[in-house]
């Protein structure tokens, strides 16, 4: 018995120093860290709500950064350390940069999230009546599965862009007192044929239309009456006619507002956490990041979803501009600034979901309440279109978060060949910069109502801000 306790415990030493620790994140974390992390997604809670397509993602960021002592990046001007400007690309996309010791001597560190979100888009000829009810024919934005977007409340969030130059902005429905919009289903009772149709038949695009009114203008023989009114009203409120929607950019989005989620409150369910939920923790990271060593560049991008094409998004020479001029303030050649450059691509991961365990392989998942979540590469089909991070950079980025004891795990899009999916981080690779995906786990990802954990988004601000701070 003796020896073979002992045996026992020589194994148990050997695990220990040997094996990775996989235990639940949250059992470690103090219940004063798991506080900080409650009270750090309340201001979360607030940008979620308030920033729910890219433009008002921008606009929020604008005035937080003002605050936060940033000022409009003037090429012409000299900088010193520690000075913060942003750019701000067309009122879609924006950087924020903390000038580091260093400059750009030595490369920049680059923290970047997207804006952008899945949603409906309203297609250029928008509005019709049909049957005495007015609608709005969308185009849908980025991965969705159709069949979650009818019988959910919807906001109508843009601009309207008019000849004379002026921009009206358009913002209904996310106020309990506003109106709202849907798309409409079929009552189970006649919905045989459609039930008995594979899920990405029976929802189709076209089928993605949303009910905006019913009443007609006047009790007059006049056609397209329904029509009528509701373009009277849109006329009264914000004095556009119907050829205006040729220059617009209006989108539905989920009315509701981000809510708590689970008896414990530990979790949030939201509208476009994908990838809000990393580009907050990245401000927040800019915001107190004071006197780096080297430049920090906080880019929240835009087109993400549709693939990073278009001058908003990473696709663009936008970052890389802004890189040269800072490079050439500091004698320096832009190839020569990206080759040391370092970059975590802040977006999300698919956390394992027990309902759908089959989807995922268990031990390369990320888990809700772990951490942060390292990406080491996305794509799909044999590793295809992504970047893939370098072993070293890899063990860069441990220490970093080692060192500052960051809760962060690793984990890959679902199992092999089981679908996949891309990130921003092949573009930055491309610019020949090391770069790795970190942020947050999210269940019902893509969905109208996702789900985070709070300690996640919290530790994912933590590791941007020891990311961009580290020695
Ligand atoms: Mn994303
Ligand atoms: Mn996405």
């Amino acid at each position: 018995m003796e020896s073979e306790n002992k045996k026992k415990s020589v194994s148990s030493e050997l695990k220990k120093k040997l094996f990775a620790k996989k235990e639940n994140g949250a059992k470690k974390l103090s219940a004063e860290e798991t506080a900080k992390a409650d009270e750090f997604c309340e201001g979360y809670k607030v940008f979620l709500n308030g920033a729910k397509t890219e433009r008002e993602a921008v606009k929020y960021t604008i005035a937080a950064a003002e605050k936060a002592g940033f000022t409009p990046y003037d090429r012409t001007k000299s900088y010193k350390p520690g000075d913060r400007v942003y750019v701000n690309n067309r009122g879609r996309a924006i950087m924020l940069c903390v000038m580091g010791k260093n400059g750009t001597k030595n490369g920049v560190r680059l923290g970047i999230a997207h804006i952008d979100s899945p949603r409906l888009d309203l297609k250029p000829n928008p509005l019709y009546e049909s049957n005495d009810l007015a609608f709005f024919k969308t185009h849908y934005y980025g991965g969705i599965k159709k069949y979650q977007w009818p019988t959910v409340p919807l906001a109508l969030h843009g601009v309207v862009a008019l000849k004379d130059g002026s921009v009206i902005d358009v913002y209904i429905g996310d106020d309990e007192n506003d109106p709202c919009f849907v798309v409409t289903d079929l009552l189970p009772h006649l919905a045989v044929e459609q039930m008995s149709k594979v899920m990405t038949k029976a929802f189709t695009g076209e089928l993605l239309n949303v009910l905006i009114g019913s009443r007609p203008f006047n009790n007059d023989e006049e056609s397209e009456a329904v029509k009528l009114n509701v373009m009277k009203l849109l006329f009264d409120k914000y004095g556009i006619v119907e050829e205006d929607f040729l220059s617009a950019e209006l989108t539905m989005v989920p009315a509701d507002k981000a809510r708590d989620i689970g008896f414990d409150r530990s979790m949030i369910g939201g509208y476009g956490h994908d990838d809000k939920v990393c580009a907050y923790p990245a401000l927040m990271a800019a915001f107190d990041t004071e006197l780096p060593e080297q430049t920090i560049i906080t880019v929240l991008t835009d087109r993400e979803e549709i693939g990073s094409d278009g001058n908003t998004g990473m696709k663009s020479t936008y970052m890389a501009d802004f890189i040269e001029d800072l490079a050439q303030a500091d004698g320096m050649e832009l190839r020569h600034v990206m080759a040391q450059s370092t970059c975590l691509s802040a977006d999300v991961n698919a956390a394992f979901d027990p309902t759908y365990a089959s989807a995922y392989e268990a031990n390369n998942s990320c888990y809700i309440n772990n951490g942060a979540v390292i990406t080491k590469y996305t794509g799909s089909g044999g590793k295809y279109s992504t970047s893939d991070a370098s072993a070293e950079y890899m063990a860069k980025i441990r220490k970093v978060l080692d060192d500052a004891g960051v809760l962060w795990q690793t984990g890959e899009l679902g199992k092999v060949d089981g679908g996949g999916g891309g990130t921003i981080a092949k573009f930055v690779a491309n610019l020949n910069a090391d770069v790795v995906d970190l942020g947050v786990p999210v269940l019902c990802m893509h969905a109208p109502f996702e789900i985070v954990s709070k300690i996640d988004v919290y530790e994912t601000y933590r590791a941007l801000y020891e990311f961009y701070t580290a020695k």
